[in-house]
């Protein structure tokens, strides 16, 4: 039987008319499918803000609570008419018991405090849109993803445990499964097993449930609708003009989302890699169009360079004091500091008496300069900006980075990735 997996994202969802957009598609062409849905529009960072807030002072943060009701309730309205009392009235229900794990707060985890109120995101998206699915008569099942996407305790970046998902896709969605009809879950979200704590799977982490999903049943393709028309080889932000990636092999957009290209959580590309399922990336405004390909193929089609910006980058020079080498035992001491302090690093260099490190700036550095001083001198730089090129030619470097005040960099035959002053 051939499964399709698709995912719509916060911005497929964030209007009335972009909810009524998804199910005009789902309507439009009727397949077996499970649907993945996130949370409508921007509703986690508000959903982050109330959590935060409300850890912090103790106190229900009833200002944005009143905000993610406004905003839905303004989504409900538009959809519904005359029946929206009765929608309203299962939102607020939602919304209540959200209140009351608030205002009880049984934990003194933060992670886990977090993951019980961010996930109602998802959970408020699914009650309005399956109500509209009900709406339309499009047949469908509703499946919460805390019965089955089973994951460790560990919160905000939860581990899939994959046997046990397995047997729960199996029991609670694969039934469902059959003809043209739908499953439709929450993205990002799931349940540690054997126990009634939710969990979930970091930010933007819609697309990798997606992916679990798909490799559990192993789907025919995996779909992640966007509001736009595929991959491109660089973000339309920065570069002027881009092209459309049409198709990619699946390490080498591995390559690209650990490079810093934002299109698809990292976690994705693996089980679909292991499942052999290809993934699309297509837009929800123009479905007609056959958008990007990422699957077992040979080479990126066109053979285009990617360009990847990663801003908020710090750089850290670590200098022997005494003209001694920075030698083996120096740089199991230096990794070591950097793994306790959780620092990604995205380029290094060493010479002689040096050793930089380049890494997404979250706050570590002041801790980083602690630990490191009594031993080195060390030097630092804020606020770069790295850009990496991916299959790149010598006129691809001199148009990106001319301008630019170059502080380090480093080629292999593939790469080039070059520090520079924003
Ligand atoms: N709603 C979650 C987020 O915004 C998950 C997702 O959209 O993928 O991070
Ligand atoms: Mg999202």
């Amino acid at each position: 039987m051939d499964i399709h997996v698709e995912k719509f994202g916060g911005a497929s969802v964030n209007s009335a008319s972009a909810v009524r957009n998804v199910v005009k598609l789902l309507k439009a062409t009727p397949k077996c499918r499970a649907v993945v849905v996130s949370a409508m529009g921007k509703t986690t960072n508000a959903l982050e803000r109330l959590a935060k807030h409300s850890f912090e002072t103790g106190k229900l943060d009833e200002d944005t609570l009143k905000e993610v009701q406004t905003y839905h309730f303004q989504v409900i309205n538009e959809l519904f008419g005359d029946r929206a009392e009765a929608i309203r009235e299962k939102v607020n229900a939602l919304l209540k018991e959200m209140k009351n794990i608030i205002i009880s707060c049984e934990t003194d985890s933060y992670d886990k405090f977090y993951d019980a109120v961010v996930s109602f995101g998802e959970i408020l998206s699914t009650a309005v849109i399956t109500e509209y699915l009900k709406a339309e008569s499009v047949e469908h099942q509703l499946v919460m993803a805390f019965d089955i996407i089973k994951t460790d305790a560990c919160h905000r970046s939860a581990n899939v445990l994959w046997e046990q998902t397995q047997k729960a896709i199996d029991e609670n969605v694969v039934p469902y499964l059959r003809n043209e009809y739908m499953v439709i879950t929450q993205g990002f979200i799931g349940g540690v097993y054997q126990q009634s704590v939710r969990t979930t799977l970091g930010r933007e982490g819609s697309d990798y449930t997606a992916a679990i999903l798909s490799y559990c049943l192993r789907a025919t393709d995996c779909t992640i609708w966007k509001d736009v028309d595929g991959l491109r080889n660089a973000d339309p932000k920065i570069v002027e003009r881009t092209s459309k990636i049409e198709q990619l092999p699946y390490a080498e957009a591995i390559e690209l989302s650990y490079y810093g290209a934002t299109i698809i959580h990292p976690k994705t590309l693996k089980p679909l890699e292991n499942g052999d399922i290809p993934l699309y990336v297509k837009s929800f405004l123009e479905p007609q169009l056959p958008g990007s390909k990422i699957c077992r193929c040979e080479t990126i089609k066109p053979y285009v360079t990617s360009f990847i910006f990663k801003d908020n980058q710090a750089l850290l020079s670590i200098l022997s004091k005494d003209l001694s080498f920075i030698a083996e035992e120096n740089l199991s001491g230096i990794f070591a500091v950097l793994a306790r302090n959780k620092v990604k690093v995205n380029l290094m260099q060493n010479s002689a008496l040096s050793f930089s490190i380049c890494f997404d700036d979250n706050g570590e550095l002041p801790q980083l300069v602690e630990e490191l001083q009594p031993y080195y001198r060390v030097l630092y730089n804020l606020n770069l900006r790295l850009v990496t090129l991916r299959h790149y030619s010598q006129d691809d470097i001199d148009e990106i980075v001319r301008q630019s005040v170059i502080i380090m960099e480093q080629r292999s035959r593939t790469t080039a990735q070059f520090l520079i002053k924003k």
